[in-house]
């Protein structure tokens, strides 16, 4: 059997990949779970999937998870460092599925032991991508991609010469705002933001597709993991969300990933590389489909995605910066302080202040640079935030 940890089960793809795990019985040996406030979730899969372990990120959540646990074989442990030494225990494949910079360290420890890391966690390579990526090469772990867009570009390279590539296309679907009056963003909601038209994510990826910030996270990702250059990397809208990316090659062809938007296939992918094996993903009618429709995104609209182009030149510490800042402005967001459109200017504001003087020009940030940057640009960005209410 093959033993994989899957770290933030309780999210959205965490339970996407329970979700696959359940459906295959007798594959998989699972040797911890981690999740974070919903502890009853965490605890029933644990049990109901005979995990050796299950781990919440809050300390004070511990005796909690012990009561839920009561009675099973399960190992309960909390808080930070519990969820990187469950990311060390010896497996053969992780699962990243936090959300937000927090899964940089969960992470690497997975790499470290040489497991094979299924990243959902975007923020891993956007703060430190060349640290990540150098650390895989050193231990000899693979990184298998399982944001939908990167699985598609990782697909549709298979069997390919990169040297070869001439773009790449994401997809994105504009998100909840994308048909909306200009004017009227200032004073969308977080629950208006939070509903997207095609995938049903996390809150916060939610918003930050509303925003598309996570389209610039995903841009700044494409680079650090297929080493693309920044001109390379487009990004079109498609309200369908049936295109999930396009790689384009030196000879004018271009070859597009195309299916229903759900998770389970990028994750499927992921657990069964180098192998396909059946997934429960709906075949697409493509007469019933019958149109497929893209459009340049308008930059007044979203302005993140500039933002990530000034990261990809600066390098060095912009993606931890760029990538802090942003969780903060959204954290402000989503707390009522700042409204949807702010969220950018505050972003462009810490990247101003800290980025000249970050080492934008070192191209290999240690783990301890990155922390600290991460951790100036939050500071940074309450700061912006309490200057521009002020
Ligand atoms: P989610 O909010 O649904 O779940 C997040 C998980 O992380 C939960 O298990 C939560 O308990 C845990 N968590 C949160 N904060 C934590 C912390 N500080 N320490 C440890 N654990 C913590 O998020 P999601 O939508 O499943 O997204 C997870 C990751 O996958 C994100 O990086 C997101 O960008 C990426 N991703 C998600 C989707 C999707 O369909 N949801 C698609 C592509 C990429
Ligand atoms: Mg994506």
């Amino acid at each position: 059997m093959k033993r994989i940890s899957i770290l933030g089960a309780t999210g959205s793809v965490g339970q996407n990949t329970i979700d696959l795990v359940r459906r295959d019985p007798g594959t998989f040996q699972v040797v911890a779970l981690t999740g974070g406030q919903n502890v009853a979730r965490l605890a029933s899969d644990a049990i109901s999937l005979g995990a050796e372990l299950a781990v919440t990120a809050h300390e004070d959540r511990l005796e909690d998870l012990r009561a839920a646990l009561e009675g099973s074989d399960v190992e309960a442990a909390a808080g930070r460092e519990a969820v990187i030494e469950a990311a060390a225990r010896p497996a053969q494949w992780v699962m990243s599925a936090i959300v937000g910079a927090a899964g940089l360290r969960p992470g690497l420890a997975a790499i470290e032991q040489g497991a094979t890391l299924a990243l959902a966690n975007k923020e891993t390579l956007v703060a430190a991508g060349p640290l990540v990526m150098g650390a895989a090469r050193k231990h000899g772990a693979r990184i298998l991609p399982v944001d939908s867009e990167h699985s598609a570009i990782f697909q549709a390279l298979r069997g390919e010469d990169s040297a070869a590539v001439s773009r790449v296309i994401l997809t994105a679907s504009g998100g909840a705002f994308r048909d909306w009056p200009l004017e009227d963003l200032a004073a969308a909601t977080p629950d208006e933001a939070a509903t997207h038209p095609n995938w049903d994510m996390g809150q916060r990826i939610t918003i930050d597709s509303a925003s598309m910030f996570n389209k610039a996270l995903e841009m700044i990702e494409a680079r650090e993991f297929f080493g693309f250059q920044p001109e390379q990397i487009e990004v079109v809208i498609h309200p369908e969300s049936l295109v999930h990316a396009l790689v384009g090659f030196c000879d004018g062809a271009m070859m597009a990933h195309v299916g229903p938007p759900d998770m389970r296939h990028a994750v499927g992918h992921a657990m069964y590389w180098p192998e396909r094996h059946a997934l429960p993903i709906d075949q697409l009618d493509l007469a019933a489909v019958a149109q497929l429709s893209f459009r340049a995104p308008d930059m007044r609209r979203y302005p993140a995605l500039r933002l990530a182009r000034e990261v990809m030149a600066a390098r060095g510490l912009a993606g931890a910066i760029f990538n802090a800042a942003k969780e903060r402005a959204l954290d402000h967001f989503i707390a009522g302080h700042i409204g949807f459109c702010d969220m950018s200017p505050v972003v462009e504001e810490v990247l101003n202040r800290l980025v000249p003087e970050s080492g934008g020009t070192s191209d290999r940030p240690t783990l301890e640079t990155v922390l600290e940057a991460d951790h100036l640009a939050r500071q940074c960005a309450d700061a912006v935030v309490t200057d521009r209410n002020g």
